[in-house]
Protein backbone atom coordinates (compact mmCIF):
# COMPACT_ATOMS: atom_id res chain seq x y z
CA UNK A 1 0.00 0.00 0.00
CA UNK A 2 1.76 3.36 -0.94
CA UNK A 3 0.43 6.34 0.61
CA UNK A 4 -0.22 9.75 -0.93
CA UNK A 5 -0.37 12.89 1.12
CA UNK A 6 -3.55 14.81 -0.17
CA UNK A 7 -1.17 17.69 -0.47
CA UNK A 8 0.06 16.27 -3.36
CA UNK A 9 -3.11 16.15 -5.00
CA UNK A 10 -3.69 19.85 -4.32
CA UNK A 11 -0.76 21.13 -5.51
CA UNK A 12 -1.05 18.81 -8.64
CA UNK A 13 -4.68 20.36 -9.39
CA UNK A 14 -3.40 23.92 -9.00
CA UNK A 15 -0.82 23.19 -11.38
CA UNK A 16 -2.91 21.40 -13.51
CA UNK A 17 -5.56 24.00 -13.64
CA UNK A 18 -3.20 26.74 -14.47
CA UNK A 19 -1.18 24.67 -17.33
CA UNK A 20 -4.12 23.61 -18.94
CA UNK A 21 -5.32 27.68 -19.56
CA UNK A 22 -2.32 28.53 -20.66
CA UNK A 23 -1.32 25.75 -23.12
CA UNK A 24 -3.08 23.42 -25.62
CA UNK A 25 -1.83 20.09 -25.76
CA UNK A 26 0.40 19.89 -28.89
CA UNK A 27 -1.33 17.50 -31.21
CA UNK A 28 -4.26 20.32 -30.85
CA UNK A 29 -1.79 22.96 -31.67
CA UNK A 30 -0.95 21.02 -34.63
CA UNK A 31 -4.69 20.26 -35.50
CA UNK A 32 -5.18 24.23 -35.78
CA UNK A 33 -2.28 24.74 -37.91
CA UNK A 34 -3.21 21.75 -40.09
CA UNK A 35 -6.49 23.47 -40.22
CA UNK A 36 -5.04 26.89 -40.99
CA UNK A 37 -3.10 25.13 -44.23
CA UNK A 38 -6.75 23.21 -45.34
CA UNK A 39 -8.46 26.31 -44.85
CA UNK A 40 -10.26 27.51 -48.58
CA UNK A 41 -11.81 30.81 -47.54
CA UNK A 42 -9.77 33.70 -46.81
CA UNK A 43 -12.10 35.15 -44.26
CA UNK A 44 -11.70 31.81 -42.59
CA UNK A 45 -8.08 31.65 -43.00
CA UNK A 46 -7.17 34.69 -41.45
CA UNK A 47 -9.39 34.19 -38.51
CA UNK A 48 -7.13 30.36 -38.02
CA UNK A 49 -3.68 33.27 -37.96
CA UNK A 50 -5.93 34.54 -35.23
CA UNK A 51 -6.43 31.98 -32.93
CA UNK A 52 -2.59 30.76 -33.84
CA UNK A 53 -1.31 34.22 -32.90
CA UNK A 54 -3.72 33.65 -29.65
CA UNK A 55 -2.01 30.96 -28.32
CA UNK A 56 1.41 31.73 -28.81
CA UNK A 57 0.33 35.22 -26.97
CA UNK A 58 -1.19 33.03 -23.87
CA UNK A 59 1.97 31.09 -23.38
CA UNK A 60 4.35 34.44 -24.05
CA UNK A 61 2.71 36.35 -21.74
CA UNK A 62 1.86 33.14 -18.99
CA UNK A 63 -2.02 34.37 -20.22
CA UNK A 64 -5.22 31.99 -20.19
CA UNK A 65 -5.74 31.38 -23.77
CA UNK A 66 -10.04 32.01 -23.57
CA UNK A 67 -11.46 34.69 -20.91
CA UNK A 68 -13.43 31.79 -19.76
CA UNK A 69 -11.65 29.50 -18.14
CA UNK A 70 -13.99 27.06 -17.54
CA UNK A 71 -15.76 24.77 -14.75
CA UNK A 72 -12.89 22.44 -14.14
CA UNK A 73 -13.48 18.61 -14.82
CA UNK A 74 -11.29 16.35 -13.02
CA UNK A 75 -10.44 12.80 -14.19
CA UNK A 76 -8.59 11.00 -11.13
CA UNK A 77 -7.75 7.03 -12.20
CA UNK A 78 -6.77 6.16 -8.87
CA UNK A 79 -4.19 3.16 -8.43
CA UNK A 80 -6.00 0.39 -5.44
CA UNK A 81 -3.26 0.22 -3.79
CA UNK A 82 -3.35 3.88 -2.91
CA UNK A 83 -3.89 5.19 0.34
CA UNK A 84 -4.47 9.15 0.97
CA UNK A 85 -3.38 10.36 4.09
CA UNK A 86 -3.49 13.76 5.90
CA UNK A 87 -7.14 15.11 5.19
CA UNK A 88 -10.75 14.15 2.70
CA UNK A 89 -9.23 13.70 -0.96
CA UNK A 90 -12.22 16.33 -2.17
CA UNK A 91 -11.55 18.91 -0.63
CA UNK A 92 -8.16 18.62 -1.08
CA UNK A 93 -9.03 18.57 -4.98
CA UNK A 94 -10.80 21.06 -4.81
CA UNK A 95 -8.26 23.15 -2.71
CA UNK A 96 -6.46 23.08 -6.22
CA UNK A 97 -8.95 24.20 -8.03
CA UNK A 98 -9.04 27.25 -5.90
CA UNK A 99 -5.69 27.99 -5.76
CA UNK A 100 -5.13 27.79 -9.27
CA UNK A 101 -8.15 29.56 -10.16
CA UNK A 102 -6.84 32.61 -7.64
CA UNK A 103 -2.82 32.15 -8.04
CA UNK A 104 -3.52 31.78 -11.98
CA UNK A 105 -5.54 34.80 -12.08
CA UNK A 106 -8.41 32.85 -13.92
CA UNK A 107 -11.74 33.80 -14.20
CA UNK A 108 -14.19 32.29 -11.49
CA UNK A 109 -17.23 31.11 -13.30
CA UNK A 110 -18.89 28.88 -10.70
CA UNK A 111 -21.87 29.70 -9.19
CA UNK A 112 -23.45 27.25 -5.35
CA UNK A 113 -26.58 26.53 -6.56
CA UNK A 114 -28.06 26.56 -10.46
CA UNK A 115 -31.28 28.97 -9.29
CA UNK A 116 -29.65 31.38 -7.11
CA UNK A 117 -26.61 31.64 -8.91
CA UNK A 118 -24.34 33.39 -6.23
CA UNK A 119 -20.74 33.26 -7.73
CA UNK A 120 -18.34 30.60 -5.57
CA UNK A 121 -15.92 33.11 -5.26
CA UNK A 122 -12.67 30.41 -6.19
CA UNK A 123 -13.97 28.34 -9.38
CA UNK A 124 -14.76 25.11 -6.79
CA UNK A 125 -16.22 22.55 -7.10
CA UNK A 126 -14.92 21.19 -9.55
CA UNK A 127 -16.93 18.33 -11.43
CA UNK A 128 -15.13 15.13 -9.90
CA UNK A 129 -15.07 11.47 -11.54
CA UNK A 130 -13.08 8.94 -10.25
CA UNK A 131 -12.25 5.81 -10.94
CA UNK A 132 -10.46 3.06 -9.45
CA UNK A 133 -7.51 1.09 -11.31
CA UNK A 134 -5.09 -1.40 -10.82
CA UNK A 135 -1.58 -0.15 -9.31
CA UNK A 136 -0.06 2.28 -7.16
CA UNK A 137 -0.18 5.29 -8.97
CA UNK A 138 -2.50 8.44 -9.49
CA UNK A 139 -3.75 9.71 -12.81
CA UNK A 140 -5.04 13.04 -13.03
CA UNK A 141 -6.40 14.92 -15.93
CA UNK A 142 -8.01 18.58 -15.52
CA UNK A 143 -10.25 19.79 -18.49
CA UNK A 144 -11.60 23.01 -18.01
CA UNK A 145 -14.74 23.06 -19.94
CA UNK A 146 -16.07 26.30 -21.06
CA UNK A 147 -19.92 27.25 -21.51
CA UNK A 148 -19.91 28.29 -24.78
CA UNK A 149 -19.44 24.73 -26.13
CA UNK A 150 -20.65 23.26 -23.49
CA UNK A 151 -24.15 24.40 -23.84
CA UNK A 152 -24.67 23.01 -27.53
CA UNK A 153 -24.29 19.82 -26.29
CA UNK A 154 -26.63 17.28 -26.43
CA UNK A 155 -28.23 13.54 -25.50
CA UNK A 156 -30.60 11.26 -27.33
CA UNK A 157 -32.05 7.99 -25.74
CA UNK A 158 -31.83 5.83 -29.62
CA UNK A 159 -33.30 2.62 -29.98
CA UNK A 160 -31.23 -0.21 -31.71
CA UNK A 161 -33.63 0.00 -34.55
CA UNK A 162 -31.49 3.65 -35.16
CA UNK A 163 -29.11 3.28 -38.42
CA UNK A 164 -25.78 4.74 -38.33
CA UNK A 165 -26.29 7.19 -40.97
CA UNK A 166 -28.96 8.09 -38.62
CA UNK A 167 -26.87 8.34 -35.69
CA UNK A 168 -23.95 9.88 -37.86
CA UNK A 169 -27.11 12.71 -39.19
CA UNK A 170 -27.59 13.36 -35.41
CA UNK A 171 -24.48 14.49 -34.25
CA UNK A 172 -24.15 16.93 -37.26
CA UNK A 173 -27.57 18.22 -36.42
CA UNK A 174 -26.03 18.86 -33.31
CA UNK A 175 -23.50 20.66 -35.04
CA UNK A 176 -25.76 22.86 -37.69
CA UNK A 177 -27.78 23.58 -34.47
CA UNK A 178 -25.09 24.95 -32.66
CA UNK A 179 -23.74 27.14 -35.47
CA UNK A 180 -21.32 29.64 -34.20
CA UNK A 181 -22.00 29.41 -30.76
CA UNK A 182 -18.83 26.97 -29.39
CA UNK A 183 -16.56 28.84 -31.14
CA UNK A 184 -15.53 26.97 -34.02
CA UNK A 185 -13.38 25.37 -35.27
CA UNK A 186 -14.49 22.37 -32.48
CA UNK A 187 -13.15 19.37 -31.91
CA UNK A 188 -16.99 16.81 -30.87
CA UNK A 189 -16.64 14.39 -28.09
CA UNK A 190 -19.19 11.69 -28.89
CA UNK A 191 -20.35 8.90 -26.55
CA UNK A 192 -22.29 6.19 -27.76
CA UNK A 193 -23.95 3.26 -25.61
CA UNK A 194 -23.98 2.77 -21.66
CA UNK A 195 -26.80 4.40 -19.48
CA UNK A 196 -28.20 8.10 -19.81
CA UNK A 197 -25.44 9.41 -17.37
CA UNK A 198 -22.94 7.33 -18.69
CA UNK A 199 -23.14 8.02 -22.09
CA UNK A 200 -22.72 11.87 -21.06
CA UNK A 201 -19.79 10.48 -19.34
CA UNK A 202 -18.03 8.75 -22.35
CA UNK A 203 -18.17 12.01 -24.56
CA UNK A 204 -16.66 13.84 -21.80
CA UNK A 205 -13.78 11.90 -21.82
CA UNK A 206 -13.35 11.42 -25.72
CA UNK A 207 -12.53 15.27 -25.72
CA UNK A 208 -9.38 14.44 -23.41
CA UNK A 209 -8.23 12.30 -25.78
CA UNK A 210 -5.46 13.13 -28.51
CA UNK A 211 -7.40 14.79 -31.38
CA UNK A 212 -5.12 12.79 -33.92
CA UNK A 213 -5.85 9.41 -32.02
CA UNK A 214 -8.44 7.72 -33.95
CA UNK A 215 -10.80 5.71 -32.38
CA UNK A 216 -8.97 1.49 -32.13
CA UNK A 217 -12.14 -0.04 -33.92
CA UNK A 218 -12.39 0.12 -37.62
CA UNK A 219 -16.05 0.74 -37.51
CA UNK A 220 -16.33 3.92 -34.81
CA UNK A 221 -12.97 5.15 -36.78
CA UNK A 222 -14.88 5.21 -39.95
CA UNK A 223 -17.53 6.99 -38.11
CA UNK A 224 -15.13 9.07 -36.63
CA UNK A 225 -14.07 9.95 -40.10
CA UNK A 226 -17.29 9.92 -41.79
CA UNK A 227 -19.00 12.53 -39.04
CA UNK A 228 -16.23 14.66 -39.62
CA UNK A 229 -16.43 15.04 -43.34
CA UNK A 230 -20.45 16.35 -43.07
CA UNK A 231 -20.14 18.76 -40.36
CA UNK A 232 -17.32 20.26 -42.51
CA UNK A 233 -19.21 20.15 -45.83
CA UNK A 234 -21.70 22.69 -43.14
CA UNK A 235 -19.45 25.52 -44.14
CA UNK A 236 -19.95 26.98 -40.64
CA UNK A 237 -16.00 27.82 -40.93
CA UNK A 238 -13.77 29.32 -37.93
CA UNK A 239 -15.92 31.55 -35.73
CA UNK A 240 -18.60 30.95 -37.90
CA UNK A 241 -17.90 33.43 -40.52
CA UNK A 242 -18.24 30.62 -43.36
CA UNK A 243 -15.20 27.99 -44.33
CA UNK A 244 -14.15 24.66 -45.25
CA UNK A 245 -12.94 23.54 -41.22
CA UNK A 246 -15.56 23.73 -39.21
CA UNK A 247 -14.52 21.15 -37.37
CA UNK A 248 -11.17 19.59 -36.09
CA UNK A 249 -11.91 16.11 -34.94
CA UNK A 250 -14.25 13.77 -33.65
CA UNK A 251 -13.55 11.62 -30.94
CA UNK A 252 -15.83 8.70 -30.06
CA UNK A 253 -15.81 6.38 -27.03
CA UNK A 254 -18.26 3.56 -26.78
CA UNK A 255 -19.27 1.43 -24.09
CA UNK A 256 -21.75 -2.20 -23.48
CA UNK A 257 -25.39 -1.10 -23.59
CA UNK A 258 -28.76 -2.46 -22.52
CA UNK A 259 -30.60 -4.64 -25.23
CA UNK A 260 -33.19 -2.30 -25.76
CA UNK A 261 -31.14 0.65 -26.08
CA UNK A 262 -28.77 3.26 -28.02
CA UNK A 263 -27.78 6.76 -26.19
CA UNK A 264 -25.90 8.63 -27.98
CA UNK A 265 -24.42 11.82 -26.68
CA UNK A 266 -22.68 14.98 -28.25
CA UNK A 267 -19.93 16.79 -26.09
CA UNK A 268 -18.90 20.28 -28.10
CA UNK A 269 -15.51 20.87 -27.56
CA UNK A 270 -14.83 24.27 -29.04
CA UNK A 271 -11.22 25.71 -30.49
CA UNK A 272 -9.43 25.68 -26.93
CA UNK A 273 -10.69 21.95 -25.88
CA UNK A 274 -8.28 21.90 -23.29
CA UNK A 275 -6.71 19.60 -20.88
CA UNK A 276 -3.66 18.77 -18.88
CA UNK A 277 -2.38 15.82 -17.19
CA UNK A 278 0.29 14.05 -14.24
CA UNK A 279 0.96 11.22 -12.71
CA UNK A 280 1.61 10.74 -8.99
S1 LIG B 1 -16.54 28.24 -26.16
FE1 LIG B 1 -14.32 28.00 -25.83
S2 LIG B 1 -13.34 29.63 -27.03
FE2 LIG B 1 -15.53 30.14 -26.82
S3 LIG B 1 -15.63 31.48 -25.04
FE3 LIG B 1 -16.01 29.39 -24.30
S4 LIG B 1 -14.00 28.56 -23.71
FE4 LIG B 1 -13.65 30.40 -24.96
Amino acid sequence: MREIDVSVVTQTVKELCIKANRVLPQDMCECIKRGAAAEKSPVGKSVFDDILDNLKAAEQETLPICQDTGMAVIFMDIGQDVHFVGGDLEEAVNAGVSAGYTDGLLRKSVVSDPLERVNTGDNTPAVLHIRIVAGESVKIVCAPKGFGSENMSQLKMMTPSVTREEIVDYVVNVCAQAGSNPCPPIVIGVGIGGDFEKCAYLAKKALCRPVSQRNPKPLYAELEQQILDKINKLGIGPQGFGGTQTCLAVNIEQAPTHIAGLPVSVNVGCHVTRHAEAEI
